[in-house]
């Protein structure tokens, strides 16, 4: 398969002080392919937003290297592939109350993409593309003249996957897109993703703190714990062959709905918070929560590498030579 997007060794640093540095992203490494939806999940604080905006050039990265289609963002790219490149990728935004401007009118929401890469040559093009968008995302033409605030959280988020198809990209990173909307909604918008994908060959990465969410739309999962990837695979490898204590603990508390089918998931507790990612433990950052932690577990940092076909993990529990 072809990839889209690859993601090698990339870090973002905040400087929060003069003393101390928040490692919100460090050392994340991974390919989303043409045409998948990859799953990135993990709690609030892990990182997943921060990686997608930094993919997006929201933020520059502190290190590492991003290319899509073959070409690294940034660095030595022309303005006008860097304008391209911004055309071709989205994003969709947790929060459709904030994200889209109050004092626009949903047609120059939509519109604004089209005019930045002058894309219409007329006016009355401009209004077929709103018109055509708005209908492709389930409003209508009725609503190109209204201003964000008459609308709902889903017709909201409805507007900003408008807006982000607007420019037609290939790649979309949709941030929590329904973290913020009541759950009869949630189902509707992420059937509307699906649909889009499916309609034009979309590729989308998918962030998200609930991995039960994700397993029904992703491809391909990857987990992050503390700024780091935890494991990496395959949507029903990842939940039927969880290698990562992490993700096996993660997948352990997710009810299971029907109760005649018998748990066959140890339920596994973690202690304890998440440490903070300004000064994160040393060797393998979910050692203080790892029911397993070993010796070397403080001492080293686990290497990220793929221990079966397709599927990655980052533990010393599955490193060569400690396997048991
Ligand atoms: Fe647990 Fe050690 Fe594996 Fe980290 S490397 S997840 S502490 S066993
Ligand atoms: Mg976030």
């Amino acid at each position: 398969r072809e990839k889209l997007l690859q993601v090698k060794n990339l870090k973002k640093y905040f400087k929060v002080s003069r003393k101390d540095t928040l490692k919100a992203v460090d050392d994340v490494t991974f390919d989303v392919y043409k045409g998948e939806t990859f799953g990135l999940v993990g709690e609030s604080g892990c990182g997943k937003s921060t990686t997608g905006r930094t993919i997006i050039r929201l933020y520059e990265p502190t290190e590492g290297e991003v290319l899509f289609d073959g070409e690294e963002i940034g660095g030595k790219l022309s303005t006008k592939a860097k304008k391209n490149l911004s055309r071709r990728m989205q994003m969709i935004f947790q929060d459709p109350y904030a994200s889209l401007n109050p004092r626009m009118m949903v047609k120059d929401i939509i519109a604004e993409g089209l005019d930045i890469h002058h894309l219409v040559k007329s006016d009355k093009e401009r209004m077929d593309r709103v018109y055509h968008l708005l209908e492709t995302v389930g409003l209508n033409r009725e609503h190109a003249n209204r201003y964000p605030h008459e609308f709902s959280g889903g017709q909201r988020q409805r507007i900003g996957i408008a807006r982000a198809l607007a420019v037609d990209p290939d790649f979309i990173i949709a941030d929590e897109p329904i973290s913020a909307l009541d759950v009869s909604i949630q189902a509707q918008v992420v059937n509307l993703l699906q649909e889009l994908q499916e309609q034009q060959g979309l590729t989308f990465l998918f962030i998200a703190h609930d991995l039960s969410m994700v397993k029904h739309i992703s491809d391909r999962v990857g987990v992050m714990y503390l700024g780091n990837m935890a494991e990496l695979a395959p949507s029903d490898e990842l939940y039927d062959h969880p290698l990562h204590p992490y993700t096996q603990a993660l997948l352990s508390a997710i009810p299971v709905a029907d109760p005649k089918v018998e748990r066959t998931r140890e339920r596994i507790i973690l202690q304890g918070d998440v440490p903070s990612p300004v000064d994160p433990p040393s060797g393998c950052r979910f050692r203080t929560r790892c029911p397993f932690a070993m010796e070397i577990c403080a001492k080293a940092r686990p290497k990220w590498h793929e221990a079966g076909k397709g599927h990655w993990v980052s533990c010393h529990l599955h490193d060569d030579g400690l396997k048991k």
